[in-house]
């Protein structure tokens, strides 16, 4: 089946002109991502819909105190934007069934998940795309799922496109839980990042306006944020990063900069077994916190910022040289725990490692593998 063909690709036509402004779109890289996206093995053959991806519970921080999370995530047809293309660096594409999953089977996922409910206080949503695209998870389901989860939890999360939270979106799923927030991909505050880094299909300035929305109808928000899509060098990286922190800060609740990790089957993975796409240095990450926490502090933020680093320290993760990286890494848990920036800056005191030089030597020196070669 190829990438233009098929259910999911045939089914994404309605909705897309609504969220994805093309001027954010990157053609050359859409082309490269729908065609790597062509052999997904969901593609063919999307199991159980009645069952979901994975569920399971976890630490979390409610209202600055620690918390139990159960964590379901659902298998949905996907994100619309991936089943156009979408971004470079997204895996979730890898989950989704790319093909029409009904109102009942949704919730009979669900359902099922539910039965792992152990007295959590927070309950996070996932699909591979948003929970509140409605060729996704219809209205009735999202309804019936958020009827399951009821008042007991004190907050519920999801993620969505930022072009689905519309003025109408919350009015239509109020008053059935607690209290929601919403996760929004934003990566990038800078345009070029944003259509030839990502290929995000939408802009940042799509992001305050839906966190307006949210905030007008009491829905927190948190926004993601990416450091190091491809094609920039580790000083861009940390210039982006930083820039986009202190962007993003004054709209959001929290802000969780995600560094790039290589997921199968995406832009990025390609570009990496090029040899062309090294994870960001966790020196990056922890510059970027503490640069972009100052300025953003000075301006009167108060909230969350972190880092949460998925496969640190492995080669399709943030990494340094090895020797350095759980140091690092612990000083980085210190100051997501404390949210006190001056574990940051011991950070950069304290852990002293040859590596800092090569560090150094890449962000004066720029990348060293040309970023466009082969595609
Ligand atoms: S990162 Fe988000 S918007 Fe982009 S393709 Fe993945 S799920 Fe869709
Ligand atoms: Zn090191």
């Amino acid at each position: 089946m190829s990438a233009a063909s098929g259910p999911g690709a045939d089914a994404t036509v309605v909705g897309i002109a609504k969220v994805i402004d093309q001027d954010v779109v990157n053609p050359a890289l859409n082309d490269e991502a729908r065609a790597i996206r062509a052999d997904i093995p969901m593609r063919q053959d999307p199991g159980d819909l009645e069952d979901y991806i994975r569920c399971w519970s976890e630490d979390d921080v409610l209202d600055g105190k620690p918390c139990r999370a159960l964590v379901v995530i659902l298998k949905t047809r996907g994100c619309t934007w991936a089943l156009a293309g979408g971004c470079t660096m997204c895996g979730y594409a890898n989950e989704s069934a790319w093909s029409k999953v009904s109102n009942d089977q949704l919730v009979r996922q669900f359902e099922k998940a539910w039965r792992k409910y152990d007295g959590e206080e927070l309950v996070k949503i996932y699909t591979s795309g948003s929970f509140i695209d409605p060729k996704e998870i219809p209205v009735p389901a999202q309804q019936r799922i958020l009827d399951l989860v009821g008042m007991g939890p004190k907050k519920v999360a999801f993620e969505s496109l930022p072009g689905f939270i519309q003025p109408g979106t919350f009015e239509a799923i109020a008053g059935r839980v607690q209290r929601l927030e919403v996760g929004v991909g934003v990566e990038s505050s800078n345009h070029r990042v944003l259509r030839d880094a990502v290929n995000k299909g939408h802009g940042f300035d799509t992001f305050p306006r839906a966190a307006a929305i949210c905030k007008e109808h009491g829905v927190s928000v948190k926004a993601y944020l990416m450091c190091k899509p491809p094609f920039l060098k580790e000083s861009d990286a940390l210039t982006d990063s930083t820039q986009t922190i202190i962007d993003a800060a004054p709209h959001s609740n929290v802000v969780s900069l995600n560094p790039t990790n290589i997921q199968g089957r995406t832009v990025v993975d390609a570009l990496y077994r090029r040899g062309s796409y090294r994870a960001p240095w966790l020196w990056t990450l922890v510059q970027a916190l503490l640069d972009g926490r100052t300025v953003a502090e000075e301006a009167g933020f108060d909230q969350i910022l972190k880092s949460d680093v998925i496969a640190a320290g492995q080669d399709r993760g943030a990494h340094n040289c090895g020797a350095c990286d759980e140091r690092v890494g612990k000083y980085l848990k210190k100051y997501k725990d404390t949210q006190d920036k001056k574990w940051l800056a011991e950070c950069l005191e304290r852990v002293r490692c040859d590596c800092r030089y090569e560090w150094e030597l890449v962000r004066e020196l720029g990348p060293l593998v040309p970023g466009y070669a082969g595609l």
